[in-house]
């Protein structure tokens, strides 16, 4: 059986490094060592200290067309965290773990569940 819980790609800049490169997964997710090199340098960076904790959502900052670029990025990690969201269930399923447990798990009732993951297994 292949690798289905492979995380591939890095959900923040959408690369998928080469297999001598690690991937750090998350929930459905995964970052890779770059873009945890540069969130670790933006965390240590000390001249922005003092500057507001936050500056409102982060579309005040952007502009029209940023946003538009950053539309495809967001629906392409959606469909990956979606596509990991199914092979966990697969998985889940193959254990026998029951429907109405799965659903309790994603918030859904067992038919809900059953109806949209079956064409998944
Ligand atoms: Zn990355």
């Amino acid at each position: 059986m292949p690798n289905d819980c492979q995380r591939d790609f890095c959900a923040f800049c959408g690369s998928t490094p080469p297999s001598s490169r690690r991937l750090i997964a998350g929930p459905g997710v995964a970052i890779c060592e770059t873009c945890v090199t540069s969130a670790a340098q933006i965390l240590g960076d000390t001249s922005i200290e003092g500057q507001p904790k936050s500056m409102g959502p982060i579309w005040n900052q952007m502009s029209d067309k940023e946003i538009l670029q950053h539309l495809p990025e967001i629906s392409q990690v959606s469909l990956k965290v979606e596509e990991q969201l199914r092979v966990w269930v697969r998985v889940a399923r193959e254990r026998k773990i029951a429907w109405a447990q799965i659903g309790a798990a994603l918030g859904i009732t067992r038919q809900s569940a059953w109806e949209r993951f079956k064409a998944h297994l």
